[in-house]
């Protein structure tokens, strides 16, 4: 089975879909890796790697499409990607199927098999292909440095001959993925960490983290399906804003990572939240890209209001590529043994990952099904 890996022509975007150890691992099963020369380079794997890992490196991505049967990506296809993709190819990559559905119909009427990679059913047998999952864990670590280093502040504490500085505060809204790995992060530098999220079972998980939960009498709660959130009533949501705005004043870094699959982010913080800080403190809001959880963040953007840093900052992932590059192909290449059978490509439609995953086969959109898992209408 032939299996292309184009480069990402996106502006900021140095992942690879798939990386040398990867290559070695489907050609175990099978599949014959063609590399566009160059792809691996923004996330340091050259050409040579590629090679010796027994993958063939052509001049360009039409090159490397010619006689493909698998075409892998990050970033969704370009229109000019999707002209050169042979009919009947299988293309995975990110897709943002639910909230782009004119890129997925193009697809379609170009004969494409599609999998978005956002739809990956969230069971156990696909974790290991979940890319929102390991990509969520890159950004919720990178939020935390990124955080600190736009602080004015220390997060540890310091006992110094110099006098003693205290630990600072640091607020995550949403303790998804993202959110407990931003945890896990500022809690190492040793701040003093708080969190709070609509699914109440990630109680516990914040508390083993050494965060504390922001607690409320009243019920702030809203579990959607499939390990995801609902959005909030709206007497909810003000609930959720008292309590926030309870604790933010005296915050010094604020990480917001709360989504609804498919839906605006959730607002969390306004604009009086933001003037209640004090001038120093730092806002990363990892949702500003759908919509922000706080007032005024901006995507790829980083807006100062009242003294305070609110950092809306365009795929984090991005900004540690080699690791970000070795979790997503690890993920890609899982999800490509599910294709093959034998060394030849054989998708099973019954199949829960490949049936969830794929928004388009035989010139038809296939996403309904997976909209409903989600609950969007
Ligand atoms: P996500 O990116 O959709 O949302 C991030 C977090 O925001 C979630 O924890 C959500 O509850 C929270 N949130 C939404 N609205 C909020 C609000 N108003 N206020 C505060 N928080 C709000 O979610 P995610 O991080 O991708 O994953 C959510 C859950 O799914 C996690 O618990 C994770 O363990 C689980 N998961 C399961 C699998 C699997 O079983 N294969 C894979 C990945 C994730």
């Amino acid at each position: 089975m032939n299996v292309a890996v184009l480069g990402e022509t996106k502006p900021g975007e140095t992942r690879v879909a798939l990386i040398p150890s990867t290559v070695r691992e489907l050609a175990k099963i099978g599949c014959d890796v063609t590399v566009a020369s160059g792809a691996g380079l923004g996330s340091h794997f050259a050409d040579e790697e590629y090679k010796e890992a027994g993958a063939t490196v052509v001049a360009d991505a039409a090159a490397a499409m010619q006689g493909a049967e698998i075409v892998v990506k990050v970033q969704p296809p370009t229109d000019e990607e999707i002209e050169g993709l042979p009919n009947g190819v299988v293309l995975v990559s990110l897709l943002s199927p639910l909230t782009e559905p004119e890129l997925v119909s193009r697809l379609g009427k170009a004969g494409v098999t599609a999998f978005a990679l956002e739809l990956i059913p969230r069971i156990t047998r696909a974790q290991s292909m979940d890319v929102l999952s390991s990509q969520a864990t890159v950004a919720g670590y990178k939020a935390v440095l990124m955080g600190a280093d736009a602080l004015s502040k220390f997060l540890p504490m310091f006992m110094t001959a110099a006098g003693t500085i205290r630990p600072g505060k640091v607020l995550i809204l949403g303790a998804g993925v993202a959110g407990l790995q931003a945890i896990a992060t500022a809690r190492r530098l040793c701040a003093k960490v708080a969190a709070f999220d609509v699914r109440p079972e990630v109680k516990e998980q914040i508390e083993s983290l050494g965060a504390s939960f922001l607690e409320t009498e009243h019920d702030v709660t809203a579990e959607g399906e499939g390990g995801y959130a609902k959005e909030l009533s709206e007497e909810q949501h003000q609930r959720e804003l008292e309590l926030i705005a309870a604790h933010i004043a005296d915050t010094d870094l604020v990480v917001t990572t709360a989504q609804i699959p498919g839906r605006p982010a959730p607002r969390l913080i306004t604009e009086g939240m933001v003037d209640s800080m004090r001038p120093g403190s730092v806002i990363v809001d990892l949702a500003a890209a759908s919509g922000g959880n706080c007032a005024g963040a901006v995507d790829g953007e980083t807006v100062i209001r009242n003294g305070v840093k609110i950092i809306g900052p365009a795929n984090l992932p991005a900004g540690i590529p080699v690791h970000a590059s070795q979790m997503f192909a690890k993920n890609v290449a899982t999800l490509l043994k599910e294709f093959v059978t034998e060394g030849e490509l054989s998708l099973d439609f019954e199949d829960e990952v490949i049936a969830g995953t794929c928004v388009t086969h035989g010139g038809e959109v296939r996403h309904g099904p997976t909209k409903e898992r989600l609950g969007i209408a």
